[in-house]
């Protein structure tokens, strides 16, 4: 699916990141740390940018926005138990990497993007690397995407104030929403198991994310 690691320079690099950023902080999900391990990141960062991606923090990108950092897009994708049946929705797409990441774990990945320039530079890389199975649209993703629900995992990848109820509306019955929660200048992880209908939810850890701007997100500056 990726571009084979074997005639990719940056494989060293990607693979220093898997050892010492993930796997040493506690990262144990194989097939998290093996989709992280094939993921060619710098293809999703600004080309003067390319060795950066590899290094412990976020990549700025276009609109103002960042890629996460690598254990933070690890420690999500881990927090989401992804398994090869499942059907995701990221939201906040930006660069298309995580998305990248949860296409190679799952069986499709539906990814909502508030910036048209960003959904639409994503949907390129991703396409340039054959990702069949990752669907990019446009819109206010604090509001979910009804219309492919329900999904058995949701990965939010900008901070929101509270929890979106349509959100939690969209799990599928054992589905896992991963979200930042917090005020603009810090963050706790959270993740969210929906038993009996109803959302149970655990904080993680402390985390500062980009805000998700939106109707049940955060309001835009006038
Ligand atoms: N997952 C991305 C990182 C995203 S940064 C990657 O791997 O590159 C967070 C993104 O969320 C930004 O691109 C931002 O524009 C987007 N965003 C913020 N609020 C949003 C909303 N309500 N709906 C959809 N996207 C939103």
């Amino acid at each position: 699916m990726a571009a084979n690691p074997e005639s990719d320079p940056y494989a060293p690099l990607r693979h220093a990141m898997v050892e010492t950023q993930l796997r040493a902080r506690g990262i144990r999900d194989e097939r998290v740390l093996a989709a992280m391990e094939r993921v060619p990141r710098h293809l999703f960062a600004p080309s003067y940018n390319y060795d950066a991606a590899y290094e412990d923090h976020p990549v700025l990108i276009a609109q103002n926005q960042t890629i996460s950092q690598p254990f933070m897009v690890a420690a999500m994708v881990q927090a989401a138990e992804i398994k090869p049946a499942d059907v995701v929705l990221e939201v906040g797409t930006g660069s298309g990497y995580q998305a990248a990441v949860l296409a190679e774990l799952a069986a499709e990945v539906f990814t909502i993007e508030r910036f048209a320039a960003l959904a639409e530079s994503a949907q390129r890389n991703l396409a340039h690397l054959n990702y069949a199975n990752v669907v990019v649209t446009i819109g206010d993703g604090s509001e979910g995407l009804p219309q492919y629900a329900p999904y058995d995992a949701i990965v939010v990848a900008a901070a929101a104030p509270r929890i979106p109820q349509a959100l939690v509306e969209q799990l599928r019955e054992d589905g896992r929403l991963v979200i930042p929660v917090g005020n603009s200048e810090e963050q706790q992880l959270h993740l969210v198991q929906k038993r009996d209908g109803m959302p149970f939810v655990q904080p993680l850890f402390g985390c500062k994310f980009v805000p998700l701007i939106g109707r049940y997100g955060f309001h835009p500056a006038t």
